[in-house]
């Protein structure tokens, strides 16, 4: 007899529960070398039971087909309810459409639904013929083709890049809440002001749904100049100079990054975040340590 294929939880249901939900966010290995990493990671990390893991959409090529096969893999052999990403990059709406049905058929149910960025070399965004030029767009064509699917969107406490102000940002966010999306993940921070007013903008803008916070726990200072100069994301000074002292040993820069992310996870869900979606860059080390932190 053949063997039912496993139909993921919407993850809005999850938020239901009275606990904050713990989330982590994998990239596609590019190669088996990586794969072998990912899979290792993600024997460890089964032991903290994460509430749903995330695995990200790259620009075009066979990234994609890796995030496909990422996906099925810790879906399927490791049991995660899994929400592969999906952007608005180098697709049509049939190409979308013949995606959505695809993973619908596989058994997933939710999906970060995201514009995306452009891809290496482009410096804006454009739409290809026929294709979406906004999140919100692939959020209606989704919840169009898939009634069913369960959709987050990313949010930005410190403003996407491209938004002339917060507000006209979070006119935006409204849109893709308002096309159908049940939750928001946000961009990584390390200064917890900037979520909380960020929240309680959302909450002014009519914008309800569960937002949770993105965590990036600090592997190197160069690593996090890099991701913070692309995303404008505030670093703050005490970190870098933290960070600066011990550059030369990457056991104590982890450490530093470890505290750091667990100061500001407390900090969140004692405020009432709804959970906290880890950026662990496939390494199960940091995700290990923090819920070890929380749990004590
Ligand atoms: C949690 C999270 C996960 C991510 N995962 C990935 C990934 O897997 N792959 C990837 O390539 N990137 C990923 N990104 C990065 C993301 O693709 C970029 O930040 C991208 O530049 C914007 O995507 P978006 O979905 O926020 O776009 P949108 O919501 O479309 O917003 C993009 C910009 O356009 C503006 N805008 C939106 N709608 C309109 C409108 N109707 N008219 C005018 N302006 C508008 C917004 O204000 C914003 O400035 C992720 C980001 C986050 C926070």
């Amino acid at each position: 007899m053949a063997t039912a294929m496993p139909i993921d939880r919407p993850i809005a249901e999850l938020f239901r529960q009275p606990r904050p939900l713990r989330s982590l966010e994998f990239f596609p290995p590019k190669d088996d070398a990586q794969l072998a990493a990912l899979h290792s990671a993600a024997t460890s990390l089964k032991r903290i039971a994460p509430d749903f893991v995330s695995v990200t959409y790259g620009a075009g090529g066979t990234t994609r087909e890796r995030t496909a096969l990422a996906s099925a893999m810790l879906k399927d052999e490791f049991g995660f309810t899994v929400m592969p990403h999906l952007t608005c990059v180098g697709h049509t709406r049939a190409e979308l459409h013949a995606l959505a049905d695809r993973l619908h058929a596989d058994g997933f149910r939710n999906i970060m639904t995201l514009r995306g960025d452009p891809p290496k070399g482009a410096t804006a965004f454009s739409a290809v013929a026929d294709g979406l030029s906004h999140a919100s767009e692939l959020v209606a064509l989704l919840k169009e083709r898939q009634p069913d699917f369960c959709l987050g969107v990313a949010g930005y406490p410190e403003k996407h890049p491209e938004a002339v102000s917060l507000d006209t940002d979070l006119t935006h966010l409204r849109r893709k809440v308002d096309a159908g999306a049940s939750f928001i993940t946000t961009q990584l921070f390390f200064d917890n002001t900037a979520y909380y007013r960020f929240v309680e903008k959302c909450r002014l803008a009519g914008i309800t749904v569960p937002i949770v916070p993105g965590i990036m726990p600090v592997l190197s200072l160069k690593q996090v100049q890099r991701f913070t100069t692309m995303c404008g994301a505030h670093l703050p000074q005490t970190l870098v100079t933290r960070l600066e002292v011990a550059a030369e040993n990457a056991d104590v820069v982890e450490t530093i990054g470890i505290d750091w992310a667990l100061t500001q996870i407390r900090g969140l869900l004692a405020n009432g975040a709804p959970g906290y979606h880890l950026y662990i860059m496939n390494r199960a080390k940091s995700a290990l340590a923090l819920a070890a932190g929380l749990a004590a």
